[in-house]
């Protein structure tokens, strides 16, 4: 189906509300349906663009308190579809015990998931592909869960910096057995929101009257 004969992604995402934020899997929403989340380091701007994708401000919120790094927040869509947070990795002042909880809860997460239709990566334009950001994709590829970069704060790079941020994700990635995409944000600009919201309602198999398809 072709993104013409479809409806505004927004007339699904705009649908976001909160559901929970959830410390254990046990709390977690029943593993059914389709789900899009969203991972980044802190402070790489991965509320922000929720919010944007959304279109819905303050849907999504930055906290710094070292607690947060145990949370996974979901928002519900509709009845099948769900947007989720997932706490943001790299903040200094996580102490170690808790960035290997941490890991141990994203790895969880990503790798076990069955309802989980692909990962929305925001990296920092000016510098992204960091340790973490790596380690992020390579838990990615062995499940083939399609990953789809954002490389935010485009805004604050020039035309050609910041094509030559999505060739250089490009060239890294292209090694890689899973889908992965790469494109431009800003959530500032609002520079790319727009495909972003394709990938996402793509994902999410979303379609005019909400029928869906087979997920085969
Ligand atoms: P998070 O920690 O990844 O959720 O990041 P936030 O969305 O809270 O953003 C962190 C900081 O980056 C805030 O000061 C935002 O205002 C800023 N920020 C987010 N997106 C953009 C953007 O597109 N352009 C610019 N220049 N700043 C941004």
């Amino acid at each position: 189906m072709t993104s013409s004969t479809r409806e505004n992604p927004e007339k699904l995402l705009n649908r976001a509300r909160f559901s929970i934020a959830a410390a254990e899997p046990g709390q977690w929403p029943p593993d059914a349906g389709f789900e899009v989340a969203f991972a980044g380091r802190s402070n790489v701007g991965k509320s922000s663009a929720i919010n944007v994708i959304a279109r819905r401000q303050g849907l999504a919120r930055t906290s710094k308190t070292p607690g947060r790094t145990r949370q996974i927040v979901f928002f519900d869509l509709d009845r099948q579809s769900r947007l989720v947070d997932l706490p943001g990795y790299g903040y200094a002042r996580v102490p170690e015990r808790l960035r290997a909880a941490w890991g141990q809860l994203i790895e969880r997460y990503l790798t076990g998931r069955q309802a989980l239709r692909g990962l929305i990566l925001v990296m920092d334009a000016r510098h992204p592909l960091t340790e973490l950001d790596r380690h992020m994709l390579h838990w990615c590829e062995p499940v083939g869960l399609p990953v789809h970069i954002l490389l935010s704060k485009t805004d604050k790079l020039s035309r050609s910096q910041a094509a030559q941020a999505v060739s250089a994700v490009e060239r890294f990635v292209s090694d890689l057995t899973n889908p992965v995409t790469v494109q431009q944000f800003s959530a500032l600009k609002r520079t790319g929101v727009e495909e972003a919201q394709w990938k996402i309602v793509d994902w999410l198999e979303w379609e005019s009257g909400d029928a869906r398809g087979n997920r085969g």
